[in-house]
């Protein structure tokens, strides 16, 4: 399957709510009196309140909505509007410059338990490796004995080597281990495994403040890019999650998991305008494939796809 229809399959719950009733609305602006009032109070109000049940947020809904009053003209697409402010917030092709490479490149995954952290990093490594690079997976998540072993399944099915802790290790100490096998053996990018849940949400930042420290002691420029896994099921309440991985961890991107579970894909929207942070991937299904690199036009498309 192409990516265009990976995308187009991810999204196809929420364009399948969105396309329909927006249709009606467009149908209503054209037949309305577009020679005086492009887009009308109630063509606005329509649209404001479709984009926010899709998830995309009240503050982003409102921008698109001004942006596409004030630029609208008579006879203009109100979907082509719609889309082009849209496309203005999520980013232009590609959404944000790929991290600077080091030597070896190291990437961290956070996320809270259960957003589909770990699937992500065995996902990110297949991909890596699709790419042609040779990466190496870190299990940092000594928290959970199930992550390390799920981690160790799928890293062994793709054939990507795994650090792991030994029983009671300091996630730190395991990182340690992992940059120093990774320089030895020649392998990038590092991808690490996080912890999502400690004992306390103070000793999970510490946790992951003290494996930056680490990472940025043993290798140049590291973390060079720290992922913060998204559920986009769990909508809105992601963005406090995010907030809070944001002020401690360093998040300098976003993958949007689970995106295919959802009529709320407008999630995206909501981040990258509410958060400034680049999505950075999407997460379109449970397999080892399911990993799509974030385009904003393809996004956009996929969310306004016609004849679902
Ligand atoms: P973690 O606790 O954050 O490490 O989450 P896991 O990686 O264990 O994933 C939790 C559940 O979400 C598992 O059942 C995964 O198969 C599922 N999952 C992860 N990513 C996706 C995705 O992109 N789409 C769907 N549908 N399910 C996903």
């Amino acid at each position: 399957m192409g990516l265009l229809s990976r995308v187009r399959d991810g999204l196809r719950r929420t364009a399948q709510q969105l396309v329909g009733r927006f249709d009606d609305i467009a149908r209503r602006a054209d037949t309305a009196d577009r020679r005086r009032i492009p887009v009308d109070a109630e063509t606005a109000e329509a649209l404001e309140e479709l984009l926010i049940s899709a998830d995309v947020g009240v503050a982003a809904a409102s921008r698109i909505v001004s942006g596409v009053t004030a630029r609208a003209r008579r006879g203009e697409s109100l979907r082509d509007l719609v889309k082009d402010e849209l496309r203005a917030i999520v980013g232009d092709d590609p959404t944000a410059p790929a991290p600077p490479a080091g030597n070896p490149t190291v990437v961290l995954v956070v996320g809270v338990n259960g957003t589909g952290k770990t699937t992500t990093v065995a996902k990110l490594a297949n991909l890596a490796k699709a790419q042609g690079l040779d990466p190496l997976v870190c299990a940092a998540d000594t928290f959970r004995a199930a992550a390390v072993e799920q981690l160790e399944i799928w890293a062994h099915r793709i054939g990507v080597d795994v650090i792991r802790a030994r029983d009671g290790s300091d996630p730190a100490a395991v990182v340690f281990d992992a940059l120093a096998a990774g320089r030895a053996r020649g392998r990038s990018p590092i991808i690490v495994d996080t912890a999502g849940r400690l004992h306390t949400r103070a000793n999970l930042m510490q946790e992951l403040e003290k494996i930056r420290r680490i990472a940025a002691r043993e290798v140049a420029g590291a973390p060079h890019e720290v992922l913060l896994v998204l559920d986009a099921t769990v909508g809105q309440n992601g963005l406090a999650q995010a907030r809070e991985f944001m002020a401690s961890a360093g998040v300098t991107g976003v993958v949007l998991a689970k995106i295919d579970g959802t009529a709320k894909g407008g999630i995206a929207v909501a981040i990258a305008h509410d958060l400034r942070l680049p999505i950075r991937y999407l997460g379109v299904g449970e397999s080892m494939d399911d990993l799509v690199v974030f385009s904003a036009n393809e996004y956009v498309d996929a969310l306004f796809e016609e004849g679902w």
